[in-house]
Parts: C-alpha cells; sequence; structure tokens
C-alpha cells in the first residue's frame, strides 16, 4: 500500500489507488500519514478550491479574475485529506448550485462539496463497494480530467479537482463492477499481520504514538523528511526520466501474456513504473521498476478464469515470472 500511494503522491495522474483488506489494518491512518508528509502548498488567499498560484491554466474562474487586478496573493496550507461519508448526496459531494439567488438576484450562488475540498490533495472512500456505482462512476471521472463541472438548469459552474482517489473496501461486503475496478490506476491488498514479530512492532509504535505524540513524530522526523525529500525530488524528475523502448516492449509482452482488455494496464504499468524509478532516482526505468510495480497495476484489471482458482495476485506473479524468467 504504501508503494502504491508514494507512486500515486509521485504521479497524481496513474488514478488512484484501491486497497482491499480487513479493518484495523491502518488503511485510512496510511493515507493522513501520507498527506501530512507532503510539503504544504502554496494556495491563493480567499480561493475556495486552493487554487496554485503557480499554475496559470489551472486557475478557477475566482482567481482568474483575481489576477486581472494584480498578483495572486497566497499562503501555505496542508494538503487535505478529504473523507467522503457513506450515504452522501451528489449535492454535497460536487457542489450545489442555488437556482433561487440565481435567478431572483442574478448571481451565480455555488456552494462547493468535497470536491473543491480536495483540489491538489486525497479523496479517500471508505467502503467504496457500498458507494453508488454512479457516484464512484462520477469521482473516477473527476480524477481523471482534474476538473468538475455541475450543471443545473442551463447554469454551469467548473473547477479545479485534481486529487488522488484513494478508495478502500473489504471484499467480503460487495463487489465493486469490473468496469469501475478497472478505470482504478493500482490496486493492493492489506491483510493483518500474521507474524508475531510484525504485530508486536506495530502495537509498540501505536501504544507509543499515543502516549507522547510529539516524542513519537521527533523520533521519526529523520526518516519522515528523508521521505518527503524524494517524493518531492521524484515529482520534478518524472517528466524526464529516461523511458527505454525495450521497458515499454516488456510491459507489452507482460498485458499480452496476461489477456488484459485494451490498454488502460499497459498506460498504468509504464506510469506507475516510471514513478517508481523517478522516487528511486534511477538514470532510466527498467525492468525492476515494472516487476514491483505489476502486481498493483495489473491485479485488478484480470478477467475471472473459470479454469483457474489462484488468486490474481498469483496469476500476476507467474506471467512476470513466464515474461522474465527468474
Ligand atoms: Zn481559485
Amino acid at each position: 500500500m504504501k508503494l502504491a500511494m508514494i507512486c500515486s503522491a509521485v504521479d497524481p495522474t496513474i488514478g488512484g489507488v484501491l486497497v482491499f483488506g480487513d479493518r484495523g489494518t491502518g488503511k485510512s491512518t496510511a493515507v493522513r500519514a501520507l498527506a501530512a508528509l507532503l510539503p504544504p502548498m502554496h494556495a491563493v488567499v480567499g480561493c475556495r478550491y486552493a487554487c496554485d498560484p503557480e499554475l496559470e491554466e489551472a486557475l478557477c474562474e475566482e482567481c482568474r479574475e483575481r489576477a486581472r487586478h494584480g498578483p495572486l496573493k497566497h499562503k501555505l496550507v496542508p494538503v487535505p485529506v478529504v473523507d467522503m461519508p457513506l450515504g452522501v448526496t451528489e449535492d454535497r459531494v460536487v457542489g450545489a448550485l442555488d437556482l433561487e439567488r440565481a435567478l431572483s438576484q442574478g448571481v451565480k450562488a455555488f456552494e462547493p462539496g468535497l470536491l473543491a475540498r480536495a483540489n491538489r490533495g486525497f479523496l479517500y472512500i471508505d467502503e467504496v463497494n457500498l458507494l453508488e456505482d454512479h457516484l464512484v462512476d462520477l469521482l473516477i471521472d473527476v480524477a481523471a480530467s482534474g476538473e468538475n463541472l455541475v450543471e443545473r438548469e442551463g447554469l454551469s459552474v467548473r473547477h479545479p479537482a485534481r486529487f488522488v482517489l484513494i478508495g478502500s473496501g473489504n471484499p467480503e461486503e460487495g463487489e465493486l463492477r469490473p468496469q469501475l475496478l478497472d478505470r482504478f490506476g493500482l490496486s493492493v491488498e492489506v491483510s493483518t499481520p500474521t507474524e508475531l514479530g510484525e504485530r508486536v512492532d506495530v502495537i509498540k509504535r501505536r501504544d507509543e504514538f499515543e502516549r507522547d505524540r510529539r516524542a513519537f513524530v521527533a523520533k521519526w522526523k529523520k526518516h519522515d523528511d528523508a521521505l518527503r525529500r524524494r517524493i518531492v525530488a521524484g515529482r520534478r524528475r518524472v517528466a524526464d526520466i529516461d523511458l527505454p523502448e525495450s521497458v515499454l516492449e516488456s510491459a507489452a509482452r507482460l498485458c499480452m501474456q496476461l489477456g488484459t482488455d485494451g490498454l488502460r494496464a499497459e498506460l498504468t504499468l509504464i506510469r506507475a513504473a516510471r514513478a517508481l524509478g523517478s522516487f528511486e532516482q534511477a538514470a532510466a526505468v527498467d525492468v525492476s521498476h515494472l516487476r514491483r510495480v505489476a502486481a498493483p497495476a495489473l491485479r485488478h484489471r484480470l478477467r475471472r478464469d473459470p479454469l483457474d482458482e489462484s488468486g490474481s495476485g498469483a496469476r500476476v506473479e507467474r506471467a512476470l515470472h513466464e515474461v522474465f524468467g527468474e
């Protein structure tokens, strides 16, 4: 899960992470921890979408207007993590246009929703498999386009909404439709640790954290700072890192071996490998990066094979073995 989230933080266009697994395994803690680790962002003062003053093409309408009257004032704000509550209405998610005010006062009154708050951060959906399909569809569309468009009776508002979508779910409580599964970039399975030492370590750290948060944070600061620097450096590098033809071919061969539909699998696989290579400061993306992101990038895209009872993770492993050998 950490690997998948770091790749998404380096390159948010990977398309989010789906996390399957038991309750109480630290899924939402991991999302919050990653967001807290990222450097605070410059946001335009007074903007409801926390626009990036440096990114002119992604400014909201209001900031474009502000920019006409002089340089944009900005301040540092933490990277947002927005929780999507179950049973939430579409208006709360996308925002609400007040038609009455528009008609009576002639002003475009828009009450931003959760998508506005998630801009430039993370949107976390616990139990994504219990959310209505059309909402999941909508979230994936917005995450992919980076923009939220709200239309009511001829009125429309659009605003930037670039975020990394993290969905968690327990596969025993209903499944996601394959059409939705396939649209998430990466997927991982989180399980309760079965090794004694690992369990004891987790409990110890949690206990330390609860008894003295400040001491705990201080103890891990060096480690966190180093991780933050690598993510930031990876982000800068991701556009330029060399991607050899041979790696592209290996990705395509792997997807052919697994029989994935369409080309989304290859694209995600390559993006994730590139993010990982950038994070690790490699000179070029190589097959070892590809191998490490193969399971999270491909596992949820496999069609059910009635003759093959092994899990999808195992099938990806087998295909890796067949394509790359030892
Ligand atoms: Zn703005």
